[in-house]
């Protein structure tokens, strides 16, 4: 929670979701059945190190189970907490039933700077939190599927994995515990970048929709636009990185913890990201101003806006003060429940996180569901697809009378393989979902935003599975 904020995070997510409740028609008493957290387990266990035993603090929550497994991310902070769980397990089942994806929501995570400790000791802590969480049902392919978070990554999902699997060797898919693992380790093509991905999708699909972007005051596509990114984390490099490269856009400024970087002409962030890695902070850029605490660029006059970081970064504080045209919520809970209020008010057309973000678990399904099935994607079908496209390059080429060249021909002779599958799924995941939400808006004259739009649709399908089932 930021200190100039009325609101917890958990607070926020759940005025959204009341605001969104209160628009639709429900059964009396339902809503509060969806917003209940159904459980949270805090363990405290302790670790031998260095000679002698630490003492960890964990959670897990598991929000709503109206579909097993529940699934969420792990994160290691200092600054985790209950609450801060608890809310990021309620994103985690709105964000799951948005995209359409069959999961109840969950979220754990570890008190611990990961930095302070070497890998072998991360390794040791993880195997053990992996342990309490299994003693207590808060883990297993078919009831609680972590993954990574902040501060966590493959390398902890393949400890997560194997603890699991040394204490379940029977279980053929235990595998499919854990997602976000190393390719070689049961993961999948496409897992460690897919939320900076999904971000792109559904920015490329609300550039899709010329009402959508007229409403914002913008025009034409992502190309030239101007786009500041806070956090250069795994979601924040990604997106940024796809958006400059592949899109055209020009990231503008890259804000991070120590300070920010300002070029109007446009950041290479690849370079940028390099940089960040051989020094560990943003100084001494070359080529960009350096703006040290660098928060303030919040309210750089750009075109989208993307903090990809932390939750809470735009308050009643600053919200009055932004500038951009859309914000586009890569990280979790990002803009506070008042801040939105304003930011609603200004116009500003904000893709919520709950649908933006939500890439990362869209992939993690197909991760999953790879697990279960114990076959990568495109295995059966590749050779098959490509000996179609020669049978068809064969007639056409006979047809035309001259050979077929260029990209038509790689693009019939290639079968896809896992990776274009992987973002093949991902994109119809982003594209379906932005037209759901799209529609709610635009058929309730009680809803005025995306997000209470999505929080909306999400509440209706879950609605819809409770009134199906025995409570
Ligand atoms: N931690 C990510 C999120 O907040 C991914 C969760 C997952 O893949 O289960 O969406």
């Amino acid at each position: 929670m930021s200190s100039s904020d009325q609101t917890s995070f958990l607070e926020n997510v759940n005025l959204c979701f009341d605001r969104a409740a209160a628009a639709i028609e429900l059964p009396s008493g339902l809503a509060q059945q969806i917003r209940t957290c159904n459980a949270i387990c805090e363990v405290k266990f302790g670790v031998e190190l260095r000679g002698g035993y630490e003492v960890f603090t964990g959670w897990r929550a598991t929000h709503s189970e109206h579909v097993l497994p529940v699934k969420g991310g792990i994160r290691y902070a200092t600054f985790a907490d209950q609450q801060e769980v608890e809310a990021l397990a309620a994103l985690m089942t709105y964000k799951c039933s948005i995209v359409n994806v069959p999961y109840g929501g969950s979220k754990g995570a570890l008190k611990i700077d990961p930095k302070k400790y070497t890998q072998d000791e991360l390794e040791h802590i993880t195997r053990r939190f992996t342990q309490e969480l299994d003693k207590r049902g808060f883990i297993g392919p078919g009831l609680n599927v972590p993954a990574p978070d902040m501060g966590t990554g493959q390398r902890m999902m393949a400890w997560m994995a194997d603890e699991y699997q040394r204490l379940h060797p029977t279980d053929i898919n235990a595998r499919g515990c854990v997602t976000g693992k190393p390719v070689h380790f049961g993961g999948i093509q496409g897992r460690t970048e897919a939320t900076g991905r999904g971000v792109q999708y559904g920015l490329r699909e609300f550039f899709r929709n010329p009402d959508d972007v007229k409403s914002a005051g913008l025009e034409g596509t992502l190309e030239g636009k101007k786009i500041i990114v806070q956090g250069l984390g795994n979601v924040g490099y990604h997106a940024a990185k796809f958006f400059e490269e592949e899109d055209g856009a020009k990231i503008i400024a890259i804000l991070e913890r120590d300070g920010a970087l300002l070029n109007e002409e446009g950041l290479s962030v690849e370079a940028v990201f390099a940089h960040k890695q051989e020094k560990g902070c943003m100084e001494g850029f070359s080529g960009a101003q350096f703006v040290p605490g660098g928060a303030e660029l919040l309210e750089h006059p750009c075109d989208i806006l993307v903090p990809a970081a932390m939750e809470g970064v735009i308050t009643q504080e600053n919200a009055g003060n932004i500038k951009a045209k859309v914000i586009a919520e890569a990280a979790n809970g990002p803009v506070s429940y008042e801040a939105d209020r304003i930011l609603n008010e200004k116009c500003v057309f904000i893709l919520p996180d709950a649908y933006l973000n939500a890439g990362g678990v869209t992939v993690s399904y197909f991760e999953w569901l790879k697990n279960l099935s114990h076959v990568r994607f495109g295995r059966m079908d590749r050779r098959y697809e490509e000996a179609q496209g020669q049978a068809i390059l064969d007639v056409l080429e006979q047809a035309l009378g001259k050979p077929v060249e260029g990209a038509a021909r790689d693009s019939l002779l290639t079968g896809p393989d896992e990776l274009t599958l992987v973002r093949s799924g991902l994109d119809d995941t982003m594209r379906e979902a932005y037209g759901e939400i799209r529609e709610v808006h635009l058929s309730n004259d009680k809803i005025n935003d995306r997000r209470t739009a999505a929080f909306a649709l999400s509440i209706k399908k879950i609605a819809a599975i409770y009134e199906s089932m025995e409570l």
